[in-house]
């Protein structure tokens, strides 16, 4: 019968504790959870944690203010023997190693820092008295408005040192001569003392455009200058291209500088009609003065020859004599020729010859040609000579008269203002007044008249008159030559 429950039972009898044989029983240990758990609900029953603002006075209350003051006794009485535990610190540095230490560090100069500051000097090392200096000075200095000799002063070369170069460059125009903005090279030498200045050992600069200057000091102490040829091609320039819509801005797109352009159209100017007689087919040609230095500097020169191919009436021009005239190229003067517009960019508005005036509303005779411009454009005096009349000349107007001698005279007529006086002697392409619309005139512009021998001519038919220059004989050859030399240079433009 115990087969079942006997089974069933045995674990519960082995959990019993065996006594020893001999011994009484004992009661079956409790279980350890079921304790603890009927512990804390008698703490929670007991209620430690008592609001003291609750039920004052009571016994729950005292029991809790009790449990209070035992706590807060207990921990300042645990509390105040606790002792501060240090953290670990660094180990502190000897006194050398912390120099070296702040030398290596970085840190604002103003708060002491010695940064850069070397290790302190081994006992081997001496102090000096001063500073050492270089054995020589490379220098390059730039010349100013103040000359060479103010450049190489603030370069440090010294009084006696510039009183000697005055010597030794003698040729070209020694100092004083070299151009402003040329760079020179110095190299000052070895000196005795800081009290004096150091000596010129070596002085290169640019004296002209083919020469350089070279100044040494010699073996025997004192300076020599060497001048050195710089080779200088100085074949012409020549420039050629189309007019185009002006031929001004052509020329100027052609790289020439604007006084050689201007200089170009003034010589035009006495070989042609400019304001008309320009298309924009035509083609400038332009020879210029030209230096190229091998060190790669180039210098421009004067007007040589200035010419323009319209197919029609060919202008070939070119400077000859020491005046810097204008020839053609059969040899004669341009100079002396009249200026075919006397108003500077003006448009001729009338011609020369039968026509209905505008004014008197019948038809007369037009002595002259007007131009049209604005009022106030300068008027050039057409060729020089003496001013026969200048005041009111009623139809005229304010109007100028100009004797240019042998028999040829110019009238300029309705001026708004006159800036010359009667008996005086004008140049050629003088301004002599304004274009105005005074006297039987519609409009601001120039009426213009050239009398030959008492009679009035058309104008744009008076080629040259008298007093014309004509070369010949062997300098008509020389100049032809000279031309022709000239025109065969290859050209550079359009
Ligand atoms: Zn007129």
């Amino acid at each position: 019968m115990a087969t079942l429950a006997d089974s069933a039972l045995a674990p519960r009898v082995r959990l019993l504790p065996r006594g020893l044989p001999g011994e009484l029983p004992r009661l079956p240990r409790v279980n350890a959870v079921d304790l603890l758990q009927r512990t804390a609900l008698q703490l929670a029953d007991a209620e430690l944690v008592v609001d003291l603002g609750d039920h004052i006075g009571s016994g729950r209350w005292w029991r809790g203010l009790a449990t209070l003051t035992a706590l807060v006794a207990a921990g300042l009485a645990l509390g105040s023997n606790i002792p501060v535990l240090p953290a670990a610190g660094p180990a502190p540095l000897a006194p050398a190693l912390q120099a070296e230490g702040r030398s290596a560090g970085i840190g604002p100069l103003a708060l002491g820092s010695p940064m850069v500051r070397q290790a302190a000097p081994s006992p081997l090392a001496r102090r000096l008295a001063e500073a050492p200096e270089r054995p020589r000075i490379e220098l390059s200095a730039t010349v100013g408005s103040g000359g060479l000799e103010s450049a190489l002063r603030r370069s440090g070369v010294g009084r006696a040192d510039l009183d000697a170069l005055q010597q030794v460059i003698r040729g070209g125009a020694g100092l004083r001569g070299v151009m402003p903005g040329t760079s020179v090279n110095i190299v000052l030498g070895r000196r005795e003392t800081k009290a004096v200045p150091r000596p010129l050992e070596f002085l290169s600069f640019r004296a002209a455009f083919d020469t350089k200057m070279e100044v040494r000091r010699g073996a025997d102490g004192a300076l020599q200058a060497k001048a050195i040829p710089i080779r200088i091609d100085d074949t012409p320039l020549r420039v050629t291209g189309l007019v185009g819509t002006s031929l001004e801005r052509s020329a100027r797109a052609a790289g020439l500088p604007p006084r050689i352009v201007s200089e170009y159209l003034r010589q035009l100017g006495y070989a042609m009609d400019v304001s008309r007689e320009i298309g924009r087919r035509d083609r400038f040609e332009i020879i210029v003065a030209h230096k190229r230095a091998e060190t790669g500097e180039t210098q421009m020169g004067e007007l040589l020859y200035a010419g323009l191919l319209n197919g029609r009436s060919n202008v070939s021009l070119m400077r000859w004599g020491n005046k810097g005239e204008f020839f053609w190229q059969t040899g004669e003067g341009v100079r002396k020729g009249l200026i075919r517009t006397p108003v500077a960019g003006a448009r001729l508005s009338s011609g020369f010859g039968m026509r209905f005036h505008p004014v008197l509303r019948y038809s007369r005779m037009h002595q002259g040609v007007d131009f049209a411009a604005a009022t106030g454009t300068p008027i050039l005096a057409s060729a020089g000579g003496s001013i026969v009349f200048a005041g009111w000349g009623g139809g005229y107007g304010n109007v100028v008269v100009i004797d240019h001698g042998k028999g040829m005279r110019t009238r300029y007529a309705h001026m708004h203002r006159i800036n010359v006086r009667n008996g005086q002697r004008v140049e050629q392409g003088q301004n002599i007044g304004q274009v105005g619309s005074t006297g039987l005139s519609t409009g601001p512009h120039l009426h213009y008249e050239v009398w030959q021998n008492g009679k009035p001519v058309d104008p744009r038919s008076v080629k040259l008159f008298g007093g014309t220059q004509q070369l010949g004989g062997a300098d008509l050859k020389r100049f032809k030559a000279e031309m022709a030399r000239l025109k065969g240079l290859p050209g550079a433009g359009a």
